[in-house]
């Protein structure tokens, strides 16, 4: 399992970031080791018949990062890079991030090598409920609850949810969150990431002086986070200047309307030639003047040639581990960026995850509004906390947000000592 895991780049950055916080720590090796490895990993062979009447085997992992604090939390993605890796990786930041947020969880991932852009909605229905019906044994309330990530949606959590309640022989809307509203998903849950990614980001204009109303933004990726952050920002009259997608990069002086460009790309399916802006090369987005640069994609696009170059004022981390540990160690020693690490930056989504799971289980449900400021009084609280922890570790935000989730989830394991 090591080594398969270490062979992928998005792996042995993740475990490069544990190990120079794990340093910082002075973690003792044993402890080190045990909080490092994943407890499971699932791997599955699915067989799906096409449009075309072929079958094809698709490939699907599931990583479940300790179980120690409780059910693992996080995404199912659905993208032609998924490997084994990445979803490990994916799996320990959730735990880290699920930490840090003080939820009750450890961290899962899950993802499926496919092109979902390339895709009948028939096919990602019978692919998903393959899915579903291979991990029911592995996933519960009380064991994995999975949600929405790159490629899948509200959509996809429904079809989750129909297999594993029709295995059951009753409908548990715990199991799954980010679903739809009408199935007992949390009102809020869809803007939820992009929401917190904007509300930090504001937080972070107010910490170096700057007023909303005369700062830009740049955001790389225009998927749901993405999306959302910029209809967020621009409600606080931030000036949304440059965005991307896979189709390309587009720009504005003037400034871009979200909801516009979500209808040009519900339309033509990107941003790529949205009326009034002038198209960018998309690596270049990424080093423009703007008080808020937000990449809400992949990981490691912020990398040791472009960190030297960056033109922000704020790096807001909407997408997980965009920032290579090298790029990282650049943007300290420049130290003019204020930085919002990708397990506090984009931790809106499984906060507001946690609070539709406890909605489930209290048979209750909250309004849009009560669910905001809960999850703004959790963002603000983590804030702070990464922040005062920086100042008296005389450490980067990174650092102190990693320590911080790490140690909760060491401490826990210490607590509990060793079975049997
Ligand atoms: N996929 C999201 C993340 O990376 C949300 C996970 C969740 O809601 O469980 O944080």
């Amino acid at each position: 399992m090591k080594q398969q895991l270490l062979s992928s780049p998005v792996f042995q950055m993740a475990v490069e970031q544990f190990e120079r916080v794990a340093d910082f720590l002075e973690l003792d090796e044993e402890i080190r080791e045990r909080t490092k490895w994943p407890k499971r990993i699932i791997s599955f062979s699915m067989p799906v018949r096409l449009d075309n009447g072929k079958i094809e085997v698709f490939t699907g992992h599931r990583v479940q990062h300790h179980l120690s604090r409780g059910p693992v939390k996080g995404g199912l993605r659905f993208h032609p890079h998924v490997d084994v890796g990445e979803v490990g990786a994916l799996a320990m930041w959730m735990n880290w991030k699920c930490a840090l947020m003080e939820l009750p969880f450890g961290g899962g991932k899950g993802g499926i090598t496919c092109n979902p852009r390339e895709m009948s909605q028939g096919e990602l229905e019978r692919l998903t409920r393959r899915f579903a019906s291979e991990i029911a044994p592995f996933i519960g309330p009380e064991i994995d609850v999975m949600a929405p990530d790159i490629g899948t949606n509200e959509q996809t959590m429904a079809w989750i949810l129909d297999v594993y309640s029709t295995q059951k022989g009753h409908l548990v809307p715990s199991v799954i969150t980010g679903k739809p509203v009408a199935l007992q998903g949390s009102k809020g849950r869809t803007e939820a990431t992009g929401h917190g990614v904007a509300f930090l980001a504001s937080r972070a204009l107010s910490k170096i002086g700057a007023n909303p109303q005369e700062a830009n933004a740049v955001i790389q990726g225009f998927g749901n986070v993405g999306f959302y952050a910029a209809k967020t920002l621009h409600s606080y009259g931030v000036r949304i200047s440059g965005v991307s997608d896979i189709t390309g990069a587009i720009w504005s002086d003037e400034g871009l309307d979200p909801d516009e460009v979500q209808k040009h790309v519900k339309n033509t399916g990107g941003v790529k030639g949205f009326k009034g802006s002038q198209p960018v090369d998309p690596e270049l987005l990424l080093i423009q003047e703007c008080d808020i640069l937000i990449p809400a994609a992949l990981e490691r696009v912020i990398h040791k040639d472009n960190a030297p170059l960056l033109k922000c004022k704020i790096l807001a981390e909407g997408a997980n581990g965009p920032t290579t540990p090298e790029a990282d160690l650049i943007i300290e020693k420049r130290n003019d960026i204020f930085l919002i690490p990708d397990i506090l930056c984009n931790a809106g989504g499984v906060t507001v995850s946690y609070f539709e799971w406890v909605q489930n289980l209290q048979r209750f449900s909250w309004s849009r509004h009560e669910v905001l400021s809960k999850l703004e009084t959790r963002l603000q609280k983590a804030f702070d906390k990464v922040l005062n922890f920086a100042k008296y570790r005389k450490c980067s935000h990174r650092i102190a947000a990693l320590s911080l989730g790490i140690k909760e989830v060491a401490d826990v394991k210490q607590q509990r000592g060793l079975f049997p």
